[in-house]
Parts: C-alpha cells; structure tokens; sequence
C-alpha cells in the first residue's frame, strides 16, 4: 500500500484532535483505514418518484422544480425557518429547513432540482422536512450513507472521504495481482474505492463491491491455506493398525453405519503417507463423541498421545466422564485439564502430559496455556470446531510435531462453505442417526399461548421427565443475569410451585455450572432456566421438552442447535418456540424449524434467506474482520476467489515473487488481529 495508507487522519483538512477521536471510534485511524471504512448504504437518486406516490414514511427521491421563492420565517431567537413550495408534473410538495440560510440563494424559482427525503403526506398536503437535494445535473446517482457515531454524521465522514479522495496517488498498489485481475474481470483497486463511496452508477458500484468482496475473501483463502500448508505434513505418527472393532465392543451400543464408515475414513487418514487433517461434520445427536473416542481408542493403541479440546467447561466434563470410563476401563490413562482445574493437579497433570504419563487429555482453551507440552501428541481433536478460531486450532497443533487433526462440527454449513470457513480439511460427514431416534417436534407459538406450554412442561415432567426453558434475550448484557434470574423466580412462584427449578447463566463460575449440571444430570432438577451456555453439546437425555423464549432473535441454525439438547434418549421429545414477531419472514424460518429436523436443510434454507455472509462474517468461526465480504449474497465470488488463491498458491507458495508482494502484505495484515497470531 501507498504510504498514503499510513497516513494519520489528522492529516487530512477539517480533522482536529476532537474530530479524530469520534473517527477513532469507529477504528478509523488513518486516511487508509478512512477509504476502507466502507458506507452502510447508498441513497438512491437514480429511482425517482412522484410526489404523489412517494412511499409513506420512507425516503425517496423527487424532481420537482421550484415554484415560491424561499420564505425566511423567524420562529424565535435562533431558529429561521425556509420554506419553499416545488412541483413535478402532477403535484405540489411544500419544504421546511432549519436555519439553513444557503437554500435561499441555491433554490431559485424556476430552477429543477432532486430532493432526497421522506415525503409525508397530511389531507391534501405533501410535505418534506429538510431533504437533501442536487441540480438535476449535478445530482449523484447514489449517495453514500456511513455508520455513524455519535457526533460524527454521515455527510461529515462523507466529506472526509472526498478529502482523502483527493490525495489518492495516481497509482496505488493493488494486492490482486494484475493477471488475476483480468482473468476475473476485476476493476482495480483505486477505481474500485472510488465507486465504494462514489458511486458513478448502480453498476459501477457493483463492480467496486464486487471487486472488494473477492479481495477479502482472496485474501482469507490465501492466509487460510497458509494455516492448512502449516498444518499438513508427512505422517509421523503412523495407526499401526485398526482397532475398531475391539473398541465398538466397548460400548454399550451398534455403531452407525456412517460412524463406522467415518472412523475407517480417519483411520485411513492416520495410515498414510500425511498426515490427518479432517473435518467430521454430523449432526446434533449424530454420535460424533463415539467416533472421537474410536480414534482416540487406535491412536492411543499405536502409541500416540491425544488432545481433545472443547469450547466449555461444562462440555469437558462430560466428555470426561464419558472417555473415563470407556477408555479407562482398557487401561488407558485419561485426564481433564481446565480453568478451573486446581493449581497443584495441573501442575501434575502437565508433567504428566510432558512425559507421556497421560494417553488422553481432554480441556478447554486451557490446554492451549504456553506451558503446556506434550511428550508425543499424534492426534488433535476439536469438538464443536465453530466455536474456535483458525489460529487457537493452529496453536494446539504446534503443540505436537504435525500431529493428526480432527475437527469436530455439527453446524451443518452447505460444502461450498465448509471449503471457505475450514480451509482445506478433508470432510467426512455423519448422515445417519443412531437407531430409535425420534423427530422432535417442535411447535411455534405467540406469547399469549405460553401459559399452555407450561401446562404441557407440568404433564412431561410428572411423567418423570426433565425439561430446558432457554430465557428471554435482552439486549444489555449486564442484566441478562437479572432477567435470568426474574424468569426463574417468576416461574417458581407462579407457574411450577413445587417443582424443582434450576438456573444456569454466563456469569457463573464454572464449579457452580458444574454443580447445576451434576444436579440436572442426576434428576434432581425438574426444569433447567438457563440462558444460551447450553447451546453447546451437553448430553441429559432423561430432558425431552425445550421452550425457548424469542424464539425470533435466533439464526435458524442456531435453533436448531440448541433444539438437539433433547431428543438424545428414548423418549419422544418436543421443542416450543415462543416468539411474538409479527415479521412474515422470521416466521416463515420459525416454521421452517418446525417443519424439518435436518440440520443440512435447515443451514441451506439459512443459507438461502441470509445469503453465505452470515456464515463467513460471524465471529463465531474466528475467522478474521470482513468490512463487505459479510454481505456477500452471491456464491459464485466465492468460488472465483477461491480458483484465484489456488491459482497464486501453486505458482508461488510463500508468495515471494514480486507481483504477489502487496498480496502477502495484506494477507499477513488480516491475519494479524488474528487471536495466536499468524506468519508468512
Ligand atoms: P453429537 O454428535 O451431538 O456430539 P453425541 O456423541 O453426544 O452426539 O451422541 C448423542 C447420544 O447418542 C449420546 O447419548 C450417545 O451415547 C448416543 N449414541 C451415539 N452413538 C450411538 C449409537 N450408535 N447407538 C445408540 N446411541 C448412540
Ligand atoms: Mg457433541
């Protein structure tokens, strides 16, 4: 980049130290990071209306000509008001500004000009208060609108931007190579900032989004494949053999067909030439925790040792018992190390790790503290991968000398994404339920039919059952702990006297989670309240019925997610989706939860409505800030800047050569806000 780039905003006229911290709110701190602080949204001047069919209470644009001069109105000291009357062809549209002396000279009698604003309409009367307007020939086709911050509007930013326009060196150096420019019919990048804010025409600005779009993601894919050739070496840690069957004998139930295709899928990976790099991706309930144990179970067999790292402490727990005892009982040394883990046994725990006195370790982030070390980690696993970030997988495997990896997932995302959000990983995929597995069904409902739901929780639980009743979200997060707590108590006194309410939120320390859980697994606890910790593979499966409160603030995904808390036993098991959201659209994805417990389906139709956007920019796969690549509604970039990155990669794969050079520049600095870091 230009060092134009480096620039500190304050450099550019009308930016003091005030103005410059509202601009560093916004995390604009250079005139680079100004041009790439992309708008919201455009005002559309291109799409004119009549006055007398402009949409109500939306703004919009007319072109009327003016037919009063300006009338100055006095209203009291400080305060004038101008009003002036405009007219298209069928009607007559009276304007109101505030002390805004300059109208009276722009808008002469006769003149034609665009008004940009919300036209409201009283009897007989349009009105219109403070519109921006243009010339007709001078007016812009689109108009940039910013997030604002307070104190900063959108037109003070805007004007910011043509400033820095301005200083644009002729040429800047573009990150995408010319040559793939070319191929991919992209426009370069000063024209491409140019249109972002400036749009000459909708087309225009759509080759600038697209432009930019396919830069971000290029460069995701290509630090992304960076991740994965660090990952991906020869096998050192050879599966000697299958040991498959003796491990099924183990458990108290028939594998899956698909467990057992996707254990042989693995270990086949762990017998040749490099090393595993897998994704199991299966749904709520598919039985993944079996077939992480299978792997553990012949890796430890041939001598290895395993890592399984989970998101929660809750999770860890119970993977532990469960490991514990199935693993344990042929021999195998299992251990747990967490936040929360006393001092003095994780100290131990860590010298055993190091001198192979521990087969199988089973934590949080906790195992990725620097001074943990391992005598011989072969095999890595991650359980429920979307809550991890590229670089924290990375980090556990440095761990170990190129160990095999399996990463765990059950947000079903359609293939075309998995390549993007998990790199490169082979993908093996558990579509078969366990047998006996029932649909849950899931119901939606309006508020007002709550007390019933609770009525049908009362019928469930005196059959001896359990039940999850996930709170209502608010917006603070400092009072989600008091609307948790208010539920519970409300729901004590009022609706389940007698019956045996538990409370799980955030803000609890992981013993007490603990504790609530031990109880819940044990029966002790008739209804678990709990916010969203849940969501995340805890397994009680005496627990048949969910009611989830705003239903409507979910992703479908997600929904469905936590709906797989149930329906993990023999019982019939039910979901209740509580929403009052009078939006056609949410409720239309609320049945479709209802209607389907495909988890694929469900990610597909989510795909369809939120556009893969919504997947590659939430945070929750780690993945590094995306300004515009977050709203991309078009896989086709995807897959463009995908054959572009492999492109570059298998010429040049340290990107060393000179026309790659912005490139490995921008890549290793997306990269660097990174959590663990990242290097070229
Ligand atoms: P997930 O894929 O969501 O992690 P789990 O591994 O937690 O699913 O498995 C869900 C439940 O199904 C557990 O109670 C587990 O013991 C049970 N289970 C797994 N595999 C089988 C199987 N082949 N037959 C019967 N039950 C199984
Ligand atoms: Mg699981």
């Amino acid at each position: 980049m230009a060092s134009l780039f480096e620039m500190d905003i304050q450099f550019l006229k009308g930016i003091g130290s005030a103005r410059k911290a509202l601009f560093e709110k916004l995390k604009v701190t250079t005139v680079g990071d100004l041009l790439r602080f992309y708008p919201r949204c455009y005002e559309d001047w291109s799409c004119i209306c009549e006055i007398a069919s402009a949409p109500d209470g939306k703004p919009c644009c007319v072109r009327a000509r003016v037919v009063s001069p300006v009338a100055e109105h006095f209203v009291r000291r400080g305060m004038i008001l101008y009003k002036v009357r405009v007219c298209d062809s069928a009607a007559g549209l009276d304007i109101t500004f505030f002390n805004n002396r300059f109208v009276k000279s722009a808008l002469t009698v006769g003149g034609e000009f665009l008004f940009y604003g919300v036209v409201k309409r009283s009897f007989n009367r349009f009105e219109m208060v403070s519109p921006h307007f243009a010339p007709v020939d001078k007016a812009p086709a689109l108009r940039p609108v910013y997030p604002q911050t307070l104190g900063l509007t959108s037109r003070q930013i805007e004007a910011a931007v043509k400033n820095a326009l301005t200083l644009l060196p002729e040429v800047i150096r573009d990150p995408i190579p010319a040559a793939i420019r070319q191929k991919f019919g992209l426009c370069g990048l000063q024209t491409a900032i140019e249109n972002i804010h400036f749009p000459k025409s909708p087309d225009s600005l759509a080759l600038a989004r697209r432009r930019i779009i396919f830069e971000e993601l290029l460069l995701l894919q290509t630090g992304l494949s960076r991740v994965k050739a660090l990952c991906r070496s020869a096998n050192k840690f050879k599966v000697l053999r299958d040991f498959s069957d003796e491990f099924w004998a183990l458990l108290p139930f028939k594998p899956t067909g698909a467990q057992v295709r996707v254990v042989a899928e693995c270990i086949s990976d762990m017998m040749g030439k490099t090393a595993m790099n897998r994704l199991i991706q299966g749904d709520v309930g598919s039985g993944k925790t079996a077939v992480a144990a299978a792997l553990c179970y012949s890796a430890i067999k041939s001598g290895m040792q395993v890592a399984f790292m989970v998101p929660t402490e809750i999770l860890a727990e119970q993977h532990f018992a469960f490991f514990k005892n199935v693993l344990g009982a042929a021999g195998m040394r299992v251990e747990i190390l967490t936040g929360s883990t006393p001092r003095a046994k994780k100290r131990r725990i860590k010298d055993f790790l190091e001198v192979k006195a521990i087969d199988l370790i089973i934590g949080t982030h906790a195992l990725l503290t620097d001074d943990v070390y391992f005598g011989n980690l072969g095999l890595v696993i991650t359980d429920e991968q979307h809550r991890f970030g590229v670089s924290q997988r990375a980090k556990l495997i440095s761990k170990g000398e190129a160990p095999h990896v399996a990463v765990m997932s059950a947000t079903p995302i359609p293939r075309t994404l998995a390549m993007i959000v998990y790199g490169d990983l082979d993908i093996s995929v558990l579509d078969e339920m366990p047998p006996g597995r029932q649909n849950i069904d899931t119901f939606y409902i309006s508020g007002e039919k709550r007390a019933r739901a609770y009525g049908f929780i009362k019928k469930i639980i005196d059959e001896g059952r359990q039940a999850y009743i996930v709170c209502p979200l608010i917006d603070s997060e400092d009072s989600e702990l008091t609307s948790a707590q208010q539920y519970a108590k409300k729901l004590a006194e009022e609706h389940f006297c007698g019956y045996r309410i538990g409370l799980l939120h955030g803000r609890m320390g992981s013993c007490e989670k603990n504790y609530i859980m031990d109880a819940f697994l044990a029966g002790e606890i008739d209804i678990l309240v709990s916010t969203t910790v849940i969501e995340v593979g805890v397994d009680v499966p005496n627990s048949v019925v969910m009611l989830i409160e705003n239903a409507e603030r979910f992703g479908i995904s997600q929904l469905h997610q936590l709906r797989g808390r149930v329906g993990r036993g023999a019982h019939k098991s039910y979901c209740i989706l509580v929403s009052d959201t009078k939006n056609d659209e949410t409720i239309r994805r609320l049945r479709t939860v209802c209607a389907t417990n495909d988890g694929l389906k469900i990610a597909e139709e989510d795909l369809k409505t939120r556009g893969p956007g919504d997947f590659i920019g939430s945070r929750q796969h780690g993945l590094p800030d995306l300004r515009l690549a977050g709203l991309i509604s078009d896989v086709r970039v995807l897959n463009d800047s995908k054959a572009a990155a492999m492109e570059i990669l298998r010429s040049d794969p340290d990107l060393s050569s000179e026309e790659n050079r912005v490139l490995k520049a921008e890549v290793a600095r997306l990269f660097s806000n990174v959590e663990g870091g990242f290097s070229f």
